[in-house]
């Protein structure tokens, strides 16, 4: 049988490479990607928070089709700009969010 971690550990690599490239340079604030194994227990893809030091972080179950890890990454920067803005439940999808969400889309995503 194969192992699904070590096929799938390419695509982390993309991603890590797509952070790097495309999200850091862009960033306005001090933000680091997890791809943590601490996320398999947690029955959550994603999560971003601010910890007490004002440093965002953003952890994502590794091993994830790249498509999804993707789409994923965005859907939680977008949380950043909530947090920023004081947002009581970080999980919360609304306008700020939505703005953020399509600022980042265009950065991630531009092919240029
Ligand atoms: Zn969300």
């Amino acid at each position: 049988m194969t192992d699904l971690r070590a096929a799938l550990a390419p695509d982390d690599a993309h991603l890590r490479k797509l952070w790097r490239s495309r999200v850091l340079p862009e960033l306005r604030v001090p933000c680091s990607l997890h791809l943590s194994s601490r996320m398999v227990g947690q029955q959550r893809w994603a999560c971003a928070w601010q910890d007490a030091r004002g440093r965002f972080h953003i952890a994502m179950h590794p091993g994830l089709p790249y498509e999804f890890a993707v789409d994923l990454m965005i859907h939680e920067l977008a949380h950043l700009d909530g947090i920023m803005a004081g947002a009581l439940h970080h999980d919360d999808h609304g306008p700020i969010w939505g703005a953020s969400y399509s600022h980042w889309y265009q950065i991630v995503m531009r092919t240029a």
